[in-house]
Order: structure tokens, then sequence, then C-alpha cells
């Protein structure tokens, strides 16, 4: 037996991974990684593969980065850990004053959760929280757009749309305000991305002045609707929200979990809109998608709504075991310090110019209905009709082709659903790109070829990680 095959019996002898159908490993082999490095992940038989999707969003500098590996070590030689209520430690303060320092002016507050769910908690929470602060208790719902994710926690799933996927747990749902995406994706052809943007906002701004006596805040992906199939918007958008929340007295939530870190194309995506949010929620690229960490970060008015005698009991009384974990911490400044010292955002402008120009042939595909770009994340459509952008059935599970073509050409490339996308490490080269773009094209090639496709399990269901 293979290493890959002991190691992938052990494991499914006893464990049960994250957004998986077990059954589809009767099939699909589970790929035991042994090490990564750079771009590269490379499993127990000595086989490689370009790590395409950063890992779940998480890897901005590649896999066993030597500069944070450097300052984790130094760290983990001094402290490893300590609880952070009644106590503190350098790397937490030192990482709080530069998370202050490259956020949009006015965000002066850090508050740590141990992961991006929990993040989102945090400021759902502390939005209501502040309401109740405030003498205004009813501001207890969330606006939310259609397609959204935010996370897997019962809160943050409330405040999320996927379908199939919330319906499950429908009865465990907070009563959220869905207002449709501005994805432009839906834009009527021949309109540009702004003017769709803006004319999506009419929802928005009408929702607002319905609800807002019982708004506590608006939550949004800025930019690009990531597990909802890498869907892409204007900052626009972003912009009339922001005066609105102001105009009508409601929270602005920017999930930045997996945008923020210059996914964009900026640093932050409210950059692009030119604003700052109420409540900034960082995750993911955080650590360069090492160690488990969420910031969420916010304004002086926010904290002073809580800030008072203990008596009053206006205190936000939430805690995550970990958090400010110092090995995190440690990880998430040399993180900030590549982006510092390397430049990485003007860097990035070449590789992004890169994956438009290796993937541009991919529009004229008969069965790709848009291959759309919002700085480093680049997504390609599968559809089985491109004039009206008739979607697969989702049965056919044409995505898992993509991804099995690519795992056997040394490419991780998980497509979500029909979309096959990009969102690679920044430290990846103009040929690792186009290696890349080789392998999705024949994978999309050979996805949509025939003209059905069995399913691998039919019981399987889908969801909004899933590569089927
Ligand atoms: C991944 C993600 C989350 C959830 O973060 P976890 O660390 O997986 O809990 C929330 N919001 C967005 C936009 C994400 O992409």
């Amino acid at each position: 037996m293979s290493l890959n095959a002991e190691w992938m019996q052990r494991d499914l002898a006893v464990l049960w991974h994250p957004c998986t159908q077990m059954k589809d490993h009767e099939r699909l082999p589970l790929i035991p990684i042994k090490r990564g490095d750079g771009v590269w992940l490379e499993d127990f038989d000595g086989k490689r593969y370009l790590d395409a999707v950063s890992s779940w969003w998480v890897n901005v500098f590649g896999h066993g980065n030597p500069r944070i590996n450097q300052r984790i070590r130094e760290q983990l030689d001094s402290l490893e850990h300590v609880m952070l209520a009644g106590f503190t430690h350098a790397p937490v303060v030192e990482l709080s004053e530069r998370l202050v320092q490259i956020t949009p002016a006015g965000l002066n507050k850090v508050f740590y959760a141990d992961n991006g769910s929990s993040g989102i908690e945090v400021a759902l929470k502390m939005s209501h929280h502040y309401w109740i602060n405030h003498g205004q208790p009813g501001k207890k719902r969330f606006v939310t757009l259609t397609n959204s994710y935010h996370g897997e926690t019962v809160a943050a799933m409330s405040v999320g749309d996927v379908a199939l996927f919330t319906d499950t747990y429908k009865a465990l749902l907070l009563d959220t305000i869905k207002v449709p995406s501005p994805d432009c994706y839906l834009r009527p052809a021949g309109m540009g991305w702004e003017e769709h943007s803006r004319n999506m906002f009419a929802a928005m701004e009408q929702t607002l002045a319905e609800h807002a006596h019982e708004v506590a805040a608006v939550i949004v992906e800025p930019l690009i609707q990531g597990a909802g199939g890498m869907r892409m918007y204007h900052p626009i958008y972003l912009t009339l929200l922001r005066e609105a929340c102001d105009r009508y007295g409601v929270h602005l939530i920017h999930d930045e979990i997996a945008v923020g870190f210059g996914r964009t194309g900026t640093l932050f995506a409210c950059e692009q809109a030119g604003i700052t949010p109420d409540f900034l929620v960082l995750s993911k690229a955080l650590t360069g998608g090492y160690l488990p960490m969420a910031a969420v970060l916010t304004t002086d008015d926010v904290y002073a709504a809580f800030y008072d005698d203990y008596a009053t009991l206006r205190a936000f009384l939430h805690s995550h075991t970990y958090t400010g974990n110092p090995l995190a911490c440690a990880a998430a400044l040399a993180t900030l310090d590549i982006f510092r010292d390397d430049n990485v955002i003007e860097a990035n402008k070449a590789l992004a110019a890169r994956m438009a120009s290796a993937t541009a042939h991919l529009a004229e595909h008969p069965h790709v209905a848009e291959v759309r770009q919002t700085g480093m994340a680049l997504a390609i459509e599968m559809v089985q009709d491109k004039a009206s952008k008739t979607a697969y059935p989702w049965q056919e599970r044409r995505g898992l082709q993509v991804y099995q073509h690519a795992l056997e050409r040394g490419a991780l490339l998980r497509p979500l659903g029909s979309v096959v996308y990009f969102l690679p490490p920044y430290v990846i080269t103009p040929e690792q790109i186009d290696f890349l773009a080789e392998v999705a094209t024949e994978g999309i090639d050979i996805a949509t070829r025939q003209s059905t496709r069995v399913s691998v399990a039919s019981d399987l269901y889908p969801n909004h990680r899933d590569p089927g």
C-alpha cells in the first residue's frame, strides 16, 4: 500500500471532514499532505499540487514561509499563550496598534475572536448591544444581501443566504431581512458594473426606509461574495450604503474575512469605496494562513457605548478562550511586515494582469458565461447555455470534474459548484499562473464536453464549499 493510501485509511477510520459527504471518499481519494513549500503542497507519495485557492483563502505568502516561521519560533520561546482578560502581552498590543494604523481612519479599537464565524458573532452582538446601551433595544434585526456567506455558527448562518444549506437549519435561525445582491453577473446585457450596482441599491434604500427602526446593522461581504460563487460588484454600492446607514442610524458591518489583506487589489476592500464601516471583521489571511484568529475593529463611538461603571452592566461580556493568542499574533505581525516590506499590493497588480491575460480566451468558450475578476480573485462561470446563462443542474457536479482533472495535473483548484476560480497566494509566479490557466482550460473542456454527467454520489447534499 502507498503511504497516501495508508494515511487515507487511518484517517477515514476516525475522522469526519468539514463540508464533505463522507461517502464521496469511497471513490474520491483523500489527499494526505506531508509538507508545504511556497505555493506547493506535497503528498506522502511525493506528488505536488499548486495551491490555487490558498487553502480556503488563507495562505497569502506561501506554505512554510521562512519569515513567518521565524517569528512564530521566536514567540514560542517566550510565551505560547496567556488568557487575555486581566492580562496582556506584547504581540497583541503591537498587532492592535498596527491594525488600527493600516485600516481606514476611525477604526480605533480591536476585539479578538479565534475564527471568522466567531468574529461575525462578535460584530452582530456588539451592534445590537450598542443600541440597547443607547436605549433602543428594538434595533435587533440585521439586513443582509442574498447569496451572502458569513460563516457557520448559527447567527452567522442567519445572516448568510445559501438556500439549501440554511433551509435545513431554518428552525434555528434569526429573522433577518434579505435584500437582492448587486451581483454583477446578473446585470442586464450591455450594462456596466457601476450602473448595475447603483440600480440595485434602490432595494437597499427602500428596506432601510421601511425597517431602520428595528435594524441594528447591515452586514455585507465587500466587493466579492466569496462562498456564493465569487460573485462581484462595484464599490459604488458600498459608498451609497455607508451614506444610507448614516442617514438611517444603522451600523455597517464589513465582513472582510475573505477579501481583506489585498485580495481585491487594495489592502482592504472598503478603501475602494472610500469609507469606514462601523465594524470591520478580519480573519483568514490575517495570520498569513498559519493560525486561526479573527479581529473585529470598531469605532470610538461604539467603544464608548460600553464604557461605564461595572454596575451599569453595559460591558461586552463576550469571550473566546484563545482570544489574542500570542503565536497567532506573531504570525499576523510577520504577515503585516511582509505586506509592508515587499510592497505587495503594488506587485500584485502585475500578477492580477497576468491572471486576466492567461484566462482571457475562456470568455469565448461555448460553456463559459463569464470570466470576472477583482484584484487577485478571478472566477470562471461554467454554464449549460451561454446565451441564457442557464446553470448546469447541481447534481451533475461539473466542477468536480475540473477539480479531479486539476489534481491529476498537480493543482489544487477546488471550484464552488460550477464556478472555477483562482485565489492564489501572492507568491505565485507568472509562469505558475499560466500553468493554472492551462489546467483550468483543460478541466473546463472535459467537464463541459458531455451533455450529462453522472454524479459521484446521488445523495450528495450540495453546499457552498463543495466542488460538486
Ligand atoms: C470564511 C468566511 C467566514 C467564516 O470564517 P471561519 O473562520 O471559517 O469561521 C465568514 N465570512 C466570510 C466572508 C468568509 O469567507
